[in-house]
C-alpha cells in the first residue's frame, strides 16, 4: 500500500518542499559565467530559498540574499550587478508556520553570499557541510570575494556535521545531500523522491542558466573548473538513473512557472 513498506515501518509519507523567494540578481554583463551575452537574453537570476519537511524532521536549504537588503529597493552591489529582495524570508517561513529555530537541520549548496545571505537566524539548526566547504568558508572565507564571512559567522559555533561527499539526511533516501564541488571546494546538489511531484534535484549553482547547462560552461570564478565537469557529469548520471527533473535554482524562467510558500510540492 502506497506509504508503507512492506508492512515494516512505515516509509515517511510526508516529504513537502516550499520554495520561497529570496531576491534577484541582475547583471548588466554575464560572460563571468562562461557564457557570452549572445548565447542568453537572459539578465536577472531568481534567488530561492526552499524548506523541505519530512516525518521525521526539517530542512532548510539555501538561504538567499542578505537580510538587510530587504525593503530596499535595487540595491547595487558592484558596477552592473544590483540585487532586490522584497520580503524577507522569516515573514515567508511564518506564513508556513515556522520560526528559524523550528528548523532541524541547514545546509547551503555552497556559501557564496547569495545562498547565505539568512544563514545566521538557523545558528540553533544542525549545519550539514562538506568538510572542504566548511574549511573554505570558516578558515578561508576572507580570501574569496563572493564569501561575506559575517553572514555565516554565527554557523561556526553550530552542532555540524562534517560531509564527505553524499550524505541521505533522513536515512530513508528521500532527501540526499550530493556532492558536486567546483563551483566552490565544496558545492553540493540536493536530491528530493517526491511522492507526487516524482524525483527532483536543486541544482545549487552546478548551472545558473539553462545555456550553462546545454554548453556546459563553467564560471570564470569557479574555484575548480575541471572538478566542475566532473561533478556536471556526475549529477547528469545521476539525474537519469533517478529519473530525476533538474531545477536549476537561479532559472528565473523556471521560477515564475513554481508554485510559492505557503504553497508546496509533495
Ligand atoms: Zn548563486
Amino acid at each position: 500500500m502506497p506509504g508503507y513498506s512492506r508492512g515494516e515501518e512505515p516509509i515517511a509519507a510526508k516529504l513537502k518542499l516550499y520554495v520561497f523567494d529570496c531576491g534577484a540578481l541582475k547583471f548588466d554583463d554575464v560572460t563571468s559565467f562562461g557564457l557570452t551575452n549572445d548565447e542568453t537574453p537572459v539578465r536577472e537570476l531568481f534567488v530561492p530559498c526552499y524548506l523541505i519537511e519530512h516525518a521525521r524532521g526539517s530542512l532548510f536549504w539555501d538561504a538567499g540574499l542578505p537580510l538587510d537588503a530587504v525593503g530596499k529597493g535595487e540595491v547595487a552591489l558592484e558596477p552592473g550587478v544590483r540585487m532586490n529582495y522584497t520580503r524577507s524570508v522569516i515573514d515567508q517561513l511564518a506564513d508556513v508556520g515556522y520560526k528559524p529555530a523550528d528548523v532541524d537541520y541547514v545546509a547551503f549548496s555552497h556559501m557564496h553570499f547569495d545562498h547565505t545571505g539568512a544563514a545566521n537566524i538557523f545558528k540553533s539548526s544542525k549545519l550539514l557541510i562538506q568538510r572542504t566547504e566548511h574549511t573554505a568558508a570558516f578558515e578561508h572565507g576572507a580570501d574569496n570575494p563572493v564569501f561575506q564571512p559575517a553572514l555565516y559567522s554565527d554557523l561556526a559555533a553550530s552542532d555540524t556535521t562534517l560531509l564527505d561527499g553524499d550524505h541521505d539526511v533522513f536515512g530513508d533516501g528521500r532527501v540526499v545531500i550530493v556532492s558536486a564541488p567546483g563551483h566552490t571546494p565544496g558545492h553540493q546538489v540536493l536530491f528530493l523522491d517526491l511522492a507526487d511531484t516524482g524525483p527532483l534535484v536543486l541544482s545549487g549553482d552546478l548551472y545558473h542558466f539553462r545555456e550553462s547547462r546545454a554548453l556546459r560552461r563553467t564560471p570564470v570564478f569557479n574555484t575548480d573548473a575541471a572538478q566542475t565537469l566532473a561533478s556536471m557529469d556526475k549529477v547528469e548520471a545521476f539525474i537519469k538513473s533517478k529519473g530525476a527533473t533538474l531545477w536549476i535554482e537561479h532559472d528565473k524562467a523556471l521560477a515564475e512557472t513554481l508554485k510559492r510558500a505557503p504553497a508546496f510540492y509533495d
